[in-house]
C-alpha cells in the first residue's frame, strides 16, 4: 500500500507549520493544525476529501483558521479530550485512532508544553506529526517547574520509544530523524535541571532556575 501523501506548509506570523495527510488510494485526507491563511489551507486541501480537522494542542498560534476551515469544510474537529481552544466534535484520548481512506493515525497523549497536546501517528509508517512536543534543537517550551517536568517524563515515556528511523514533523521549524537528536534527547533527560522550566534546548546544563 503506497504511503500517505504528506505536505507541510508554514502559515501566520509563527509560521506555524499547517500539515494535510491524504490517502493516495481514496484521495480522503485530514487537515492538522490550521494556524493562520484559510487560502493556503484550502489550497493544501484541493484534489483531496477532507474527512476531519486535527488540533495538536490549543495554542492560538496553531487553531487561528480553524473556525474559518471548521465553516467551510464543515467536518469534525478532533482533538485531546482535554483541549482548551473551544468545542471540539470528537477527543482523541491516548492511543485513538481514525481511519482516513485506507490509512489509519493514532493520537499519542504527550503532555508538558500543553496538558492537552497530543502527537500524531501515521500507522504502519514512520511519521508523526509531534506539534510543540520535541523540535531539533530542544523541547517545547514550559511555564512552571511542574509542566517541565512533566516534558521529562513525556520524552522518556512517549518520545525515545519510537524508532530512529522515525520522521518527526514539528509544529514550527524543520522535520527531522529521532535518530539524529536521540543521544541529545537522553542526556538532557539524564541531567538535573532543578526548577526550571521556559525555553530549553538539548545542550542545557545545570539548574537556572525558573526564568
Ligand atoms: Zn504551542
Ligand atoms: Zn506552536
Amino acid at each position: 500500500m503506497a504511503k500517505m501523501i504528506l505536505q507541510v506548509r508554514p502559515v501566520g506570523p509563527w509560521q506555524v507549520n499547517a500539515h494535510v495527510l491524504a490517502c493516495p488510494e481514496s484521495g480522503e485526507s485530514v487537515l492538522i493544525d490550521p494556524g493562520e491563511e484559510p487560502g493556503t489551507l484550502a489550497e493544501m486541501l484541493s484534489g483531496t476529501c477532507a474527512v476531519a480537522i486535527l488540533l495538536t494542542h490549543s495554542h492560538a498560534d496553531h487553531t487561528g483558521a480553524l473556525d474559518a476551515m471548521r465553516t467551510t469544510l464543515r467536518v469534525p474537529v478532533m482533538a485531546h479530550p482535554a483541549f482548551a481552544g473551544g468545542p471540539i466534535d470528537r477527543g482523541l484520548a491516548d492511543g485513538a485512532t481514525l481511519a482516513v481512506g485506507r490509512h489509519r493515525l493514532k493520537a499519542l497523549h504527550a503532555p508538558g508544553h500543553t496538558p492537552d497536546q497530543i502527537c500524531i501517528a501515521v500507522a504502519g509508517e514512520e511519521s508523526i506529526i509531534v506539534g510543540d512536543t520535541i523540535f531539533q534543537g530542544g523541547p517545547g517550551k514550559t511555564w512552571t517547574p511542574a509542566d517541565f517536568k512533566t516534558t521529562l517524563e513525556t520524552l522518556r515515556r512517549v518520545v525515545l520509544p519510537w524508532p530512529d528511523d522515525t520522521r518527526c514533523y514539528p509544529g514550527h521549524g524543520r522535520s527531522f530523524r529521532l535518530g539524529d537528536i536521540r543521544r541529545d534527547i537522553e542526556s538532557f533527560i539524564a541531567r538535573d535541571h532543578g526548577r526550571f522550566c521556559g525555553d530549553a534546548v538539548w545542550e542545557m546544563r545545570g539548574s537556572p532556575g525558573p526564568q
